[in-house]
């Protein structure tokens, strides 16, 4: 048997909270209250996020994932059970399984090489975690703060945001990134995207954006901006292509990735302009 892995970043942010960085693969954020502590995102599995997050708290802990994708649930293997979205759970399921999580690390060489990330230690753990549904409206009471549940459809149909009522951050997991993308399977259009965005720009307030990948919080302007271009695209909605597309500012962030084909609007544009 290797040794456990543990040895990822742990920065500790203001008001109990914490972000763990799994090698530069995802951010998964760990909030305390006075009488127990929430992970949000269990990693893609290559550390023991079990171990580490004990090495942080001893408090009863619930996990709660953004959505199904490898790089945030296919952590979960080391948890008894995990809440997701029922939109997201068979997806969700797939992606603890081997081959799944093996597909996440190949895809990711650099960050793999880099940090000496191995197939087989990363691998080793196999287990299935039970997924308890998790809906909009849902709270986790954590003694002192609340863990507030919204869905967020978009970058994938479950996907949802978290908020945590005493610092009013928000917990967006790939739904809003620095690079905001709807091009993967199971998507959705950018217009369904925008319903969601736009909640989460109005329930920002004062919190911060507390995203799935990148090292800081991330600024609501660029949300704003995100906003705009696909304002924009639904608006125009021409095109019928199934090749991915970007949209971006004069740098590399914030960026949107779509596929022309998912933004939808166009008919009604026409109805607009006769
Ligand atoms: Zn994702
Ligand atoms: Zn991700």
């Amino acid at each position: 048997m290797r040794s456990r892995r543990t040895d990822i970043t742990v920065e500790p942010l203001d008001h109990g909270i914490w972000r763990l960085n799994e090698y530069d693969f995802v951010n998964c954020f760990l909030v305390e209250g006075t009488e127990k502590a929430c992970l949000i995102d269990a990693g893609a599995g290559v550390a023991d996020m079990a171990a580490v997050v004990k090495s942080i708290t001893d408090k009863p802990l619930t996990v709660l994932i953004t959505h199904a994708h490898a790089d945030h649930i296919g952590g979960a293997v080391w948890f008894p059970e995990v809440y997701i979205h029922p939109l997201d759970r068979r997806s969700g399921r797939s992606c603890t399984r081997a081959y799944q999580r093996a597909y996440f690390l190949y895809s990711h060489p650099y960050k793999r090489k880099s940090h000496r990330v191995s197939y087989a230690a990363s691998l080793q753990k196999d287990h299935r975690p039970a997924l308890k549904d998790l809906n909009e409206g849902d709270t986790f009471d954590l003694g002192g703060r609340v863990i507030e549940t919204y869905l967020t459809p978009g970058h994938t149909p479950g996907s949802v945001t978290f908020r945590d009522s005493l610092t009013g951050d928000l917990f967006t997991g790939d739904n809003v990134t620095p690079m905001v993308t709807l091009h993967f399977p199971r998507g959705e259009t950018v217009q369904t995207w925008l319903g969601g965005a736009k909640r989460t720009l109005a329930l920002a307030g004062e919190g911060c954006l507390r995203v799935g990948h990148g090292n800081d919080a991330m600024p609501k302007e660029w949300l704003a901006a995100v906003i705009g271009w696909a304002e924009e695209l639904v608006l125009k909605g021409n095109g019928n292509s199934r090749k991915a597309r970007t949209v971006r500012g004069e740098k590399k962030f914030p960026c949107l990735v779509y596929r022309q084909n998912r933004v939808t609007g166009a008919s009604r544009a026409k109805e607009q302009k006769r």
